[in-house]
Order: structure tokens, then sequence, then C-alpha cells
């Protein structure tokens, strides 16, 4: 008799964004005429760059010449994008990268749900609270957490680091006992952003603590201020605490073309029972020569012409458009009466709901009075109730719209 993983029947209800797809559909059958702007998952709508467009052409003609195909390739990624991310992402900064440090893969969801695997089955982690949902939902099925308390809406045995208006939606190192700590910065969903003497705080407290920091730096590109890190291997002593992830999705457009990064510096070490140290990198290396079969050739040659001069004028281009949108929801609605935090390191505003409504009521609202979709706060942790997360991914005349929707409803007056 195969018994089943009954660490996913701790997971309370469906994948948040499914859930709000399902009420989405529900309310456009039944109200056809609906014109429905969608400003709630953070998938982007702009098409690949040109630069990119024309190194997938060349890469699929390559690919239908048997002098130039390409079978299975490195499992770790081929060393023209290894090369390409390090000088391109690195080098820029005054990081210095081995090319073995350095993973390509298919996503960042892949990646930072997967990486738990080569740490202890006793992990015990910390997550900011709102969060990225998948930290927290992958733990779980790995058996790295309690049942989830209903009472509090959280999961027993879990660190959460609460992001408020007091803590300017930013994580403080815990004062429990953890083994890793995933930090999201710029943060989905809040947008906010830590400066270089934040992360410095947290990478002092990596050390004496102990703890490794699983840093996903997925909206990286969309940091404005100087003083907010473009990778945490910017403070001084991070690779030995900290492993990096990075996506193309947000930078480049490439939710459904799929590319990603994890960078697993050799000084970082974990310990074994006895306390030997162990380099994590090697386990990574290991991990995924042993389930992963690489990123298509295709893909990973789109993603050098990310890095091309060309690639990185077409992409930034792109990216500005996105935030200029983020701009017009944050200045929008503040004008309109609502407190407003995120969008400028971030395509994301985290709004407060106004007169203390729940999130959800909140979500409906919108949908119902606005045809808006949002997403609600509270779908990313218990300190995510009273707040919605917009994002600035849509067109700019459907966000126009969509602010001024929202701004018409007039809910402060
Ligand atoms: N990490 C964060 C913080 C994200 O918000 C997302 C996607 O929204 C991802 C990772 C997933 O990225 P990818 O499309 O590369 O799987």
């Amino acid at each position: 008799m195969a018994h089943v993983n009954e660490n996913y029947l701790k997971l309370p209800g469906n994948y948040l964004f499914a859930t709000i797809a399902k009420k989405v559909e529900a309310y456009s059958k039944a109200h056809p005429e609906a014109n429905i702007i969608r400003l709630g998952i953070g998938d982007v709508t702009r098409p690949l760059a040109p630069a990119i467009i024309d190194a997938m052409h060349k890469a699929v003609d390559e690919m239908g010449k048997a002098e130039t195909f390409r079978g299975y390739g490195p499992e770790q990624g081929y060393d023209f994008l290894r090369q390409a991310i390090i000088d391109g992402d690195y080098k820029t900064r005054g990081i210095d990268l081995d090319l073995d440090e350095v993973f390509v893969g298919d996503g960042a969801k892949t990646d930072v749900a997967c990486i738990q695997e080569i740490f202890g089955d006793d992990l015990k982690f910390a997550v900011a609270d709102p969060v990225y949902p998948v930290y927290l939902d992958s733990n779980v099925m790995f058996g790295h957490t309690g049942e989830w308390n209903a009472e509090k809406g959280i999961y027993d045995g879990v660190v959460y680091l609460p992001c408020t208006p007091e803590n300017g939606f930013k994580a403080e190192p815990p004062k429990e006992k953890v083994d890793i700590v995933y930090l999201c910065n710029p943060s989905n969903p809040t947008g906010t952003a830590m400066s270089k003497e934040e992360l410095t705080n947290w990478v002092k407290a990596a050390k004496e603590n102990n703890f490794i920091i699983i840093y996903d730096s997925a909206y990286e590109t969309y940091i404005t201020e100087p003083d907010v890190p473009h990778s945490i291997f910017e403070i001084e002593g991070a690779k030995e605490v900290a492993i990096e992830l990075r996506s193309y999705s947000k930078c480049a457009g490439f939710t459904g073309t799929r590319c990603s990064y994890v960078v697993v510096p050799h000084a970082c070490v974990a310990y074994k029972k006895d306390g030997t140290a162990v380099e994590l990198n090697p386990l990574w290396n290991r991990r995924q020569c042993t389930f992963f079969n690489g990123t298509p050739y295709i893909v990973q040659r789109a993603a050098e012409a990310y890095y091309s001069p060309e690639g990185q004028k077409q992409c930034l281009a792109d990216v500005e458009y996105y935030m200029e949108n983020a701009h017009i929801i944050r200045d929008g609605l503040t004008e309109a009466g609502f407190t407003v935090y995120g969008a400028t390191n971030s395509p994301y505003a985290w709004v407060q709901t106004p007169n203390g409504m729940k999130s959800w009521d909140f979500f409906d609202l919108l949908l119902e009075k606005a045809h808006v979709v949002t997403t609600p706060g509270s779908g990313f942790g218990p300190h995510g109730e009273g707040y919605l997360r917009l994002t600035a991914f849509g067109t700019k005349e459907n966000t126009v719209e969509a602010v001024k929707r929202i701004a018409d409803l007039k809910l402060f007056k």
C-alpha cells in the first residue's frame, strides 16, 4: 500500500493565485460585459526584447544542423552563460565569482523550492511575513514545519519575521535559533527594499548565530535607490553565509521562457551532526546533476543576449516602462487617500485597505465595483492582512484606467 506524503495534506488551501484565478473566472462568467483589468499576478506583458529574439532564432537554426546541434548540455549551465552572468551581474559591482559557483536553472521558483534539499531533515527556517508563498509552502511539503494552525493562520514550528509599517516592512533577524532564513530583496509582496546597512546587519547576524541566508533577488533590476545593494555579495563576508538566486522573468520577460540562476559560493558551509563543516557548493552540484538535465540551449542563448549592449538597453527600457506604471499606481492611489508602500525599488505597490477592511473583502470590492483584480495581502502571510498587492506589469493604459476606477470609488470621502 503506497502512502501519500502527508505533509502535502497540511496545506490548507489552493495556491494563492489559483484561488484568485477561480474567483475572477466565476465573476467574468457571471458578468461577461465587465472589462476586467488584472493587476494581480506578477506576470509580465511586454514581449521579449528584439536582441533576445534574434539570439533565439540563431540558436534554433543551430539546432537544425548536425554540425551545431546540441543535445544534453551541462547540468550546471553552459559556460558562455555562466561567464556572462559573472561579467554582467557581478564583476561590474566589484564581486569576484568562480564559474563553478554559478548554476543556471529553469526558474527561480524551482530553485528556491529545491535549495532546501541540501540541508538536514531537521531544518528550522525563518521567513518574512508577508512573503512570496513558495518559500513556506515548499518547506511544508518537505516536512520542515509542524501542522497548520488555523486559529493563528500560521504553521507551527516556523519562525515568522513580521514586516509592518513600524519596521518599514523589512524583516529583522530572528531571535530564535534557525538554520536558514529566506530573504527577498526587494521584497515580494511589499515592494520595499533593504539598504546596505540593513543587509550588513543581516550578514552579521547570520555569522553570529550560524544561519544561512537564502537571498532571492528576483527584482534586482527594479532597484532605483543607490543605497540598496543589487547583490548580497556586495556585503563583506556574505559569501560565507549566503546563497543568492536570480531570475530572468522580471528583468527580461522570461516568465514563459524560463531561466534563472543560483550562486552557491565555495565559502558557504553548513555542518554535519558531528560538527564538521561541509561546503554547500558540491552538494548543490550533485543535486542538480541528479535531478536536472539543464536549461534548454536556446533559452541559455536568449539569457546570454540579455547581457549584450542591445539586450541591456532594450530590457531596461521595459523595466522603466513597468516602473512608470508603478509610480502611476503609487502616486494615483496616494492622491486618492490610500496609504501606499513600495513601488520605488520594485514593480509592486503594497496598499493599505480602507477603514481596516479585510484583504479578501477589499479584493472582492475592487473586483465587483472597479473590475480590477489585485492580490489580497493576507495570502502572503498573517501580517499581510489589511493590505493588497498591486503589480505594475500591465500596460500603461490599463494601469491608468485601473487607478482611475479605484480613485473614482471615493472610498475616503
Ligand atoms: N522569487 C520571487 C520573489 C518571485 O516573486 C518570483 C515570481 O513571481 C519568483 C521567485 C519566481 O521566478 P521564476 O519565474 O524565475 O520562477
